[in-house]
């Protein structure tokens, strides 16, 4: 990417947990491309390798963020912003310039760097970082992302270093600051799943909010996408998460001790089907 400011979409969301999006909604940013390649990618359209996007002026996105904060809980999110932290930055800034300090999210897969992170401190509010694999391999064949797991354990060190591991919320229950770590469950991966839950109890803190989702659903240019990878075409992408598969991780996320988080209802691999050449993406 280059220096300007490549904007996918900005709209208010509704979907994220509920101290994120809380009633009113969240002020998400997308920007276009993605450092990781999920074949299994939902948001495929604005997240595969080179897509542009619009470019914006600083002055376009920060007035379009603005028109939206109010209809939020003055949260403003940056989804996938690994590539984008120093356009992040400028748009911060410029936002305080004109007197609005919403909370910042920063909404990333977790393949961050550490030095990069802590570029953000006094920046970033809230972390709201996927951790997708334990296994390596997986996340190579997957998501053309070596040394996944060391990676994602770096950042999110970093994350809680910063902010700590308690989750601070306000009177609503919309959440100013800490960190909540993500992990998407997919089919015949529970291994990978709960390897995941392992390190997170092991290496940061049982304490931390988590949350499981189980929305996973092949996307409609999978087969595609495999063979762009030129990774067999896994059957197991093919198809949900079974009730089973989905019950064993939930029971080891109480057997490691975690007990702050949310877990998502078995059937939600229904209802979130994003369309990016939609004004409204989510609705
Ligand atoms: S990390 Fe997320 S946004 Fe990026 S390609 Fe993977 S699933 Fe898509």
């Amino acid at each position: 990417m280059d220096d300007r400011i490549h904007i996918s979409s900005i709209v208010l969301h509704r979907g994220e947990e509920p101290p994120i999006s809380g009633e009113k909604g969240i002020v998400n940013v997308f920007f276009p491309s993605c450092n990781m390649q999920c074949v299994y990618c939902q948001n495929w359209e604005i997240s595969c390798r080179g897509t542009q996007g619009t470019v914006m002026s600083l002055d376009e996105v920060c007035d379009a963020i603005i028109k939206l904060l109010p209809l939020s809980e003055n949260n403003l999110g940056f989804v996938s912003p690994s590539h984008f932290t120093l356009q992040m930055v400028s748009i911060v800034e410029e936002l305080r310039r004109r007197g609005h300090n919403p909370t910042i999210i920063y909404n990333t897969n977790g393949y961050d760097l550490p030095e990069t992170l802590r570029e953000l401190e006094g920046i970033v509010d809230v972390w709201l970082p996927d951790f997708k694999y334990s296994d390596d391999a997986l996340a190579v064949e997957l998501s053309q992302a070596p040394q996944y797991s060391e990676y994602a354990l770096a950042a999110l060190k970093e994350m809680v270093r910063q902010v700590g591991t308690t989750l601070h919320t306000d009177d609503r229950g919309i959440a100013r600051r800490g960190i909540i770590i993500r992990h998407l469950v997919l089919p015949g991966q529970v291994e990978n799943s709960i390897g995941v839950l392992k390190l997170i109890a092991e290496k940061l803190s049982p304490n931390l909010h988590l949350s499981l989702m189980s929305q996973y659903y092949p996307p409609d240019n999978l087969s595609a996408q495999n063979r762009k990878s030129q990774i067999a075409n896994r059957k197991f992408l093919h198809r949900t998460v079974t009730h089973q598969e989905y019950q064993t991780v939930i029971d080891s996320f109480h057997d490691l001790g975690f007990s702050h988080g949310w877990l998502q209802d078995y059937q939600s691999h229904k209802n979130y089907r994003p369309d990016f050449s939609r004004d409204h993406p989510f609705e």
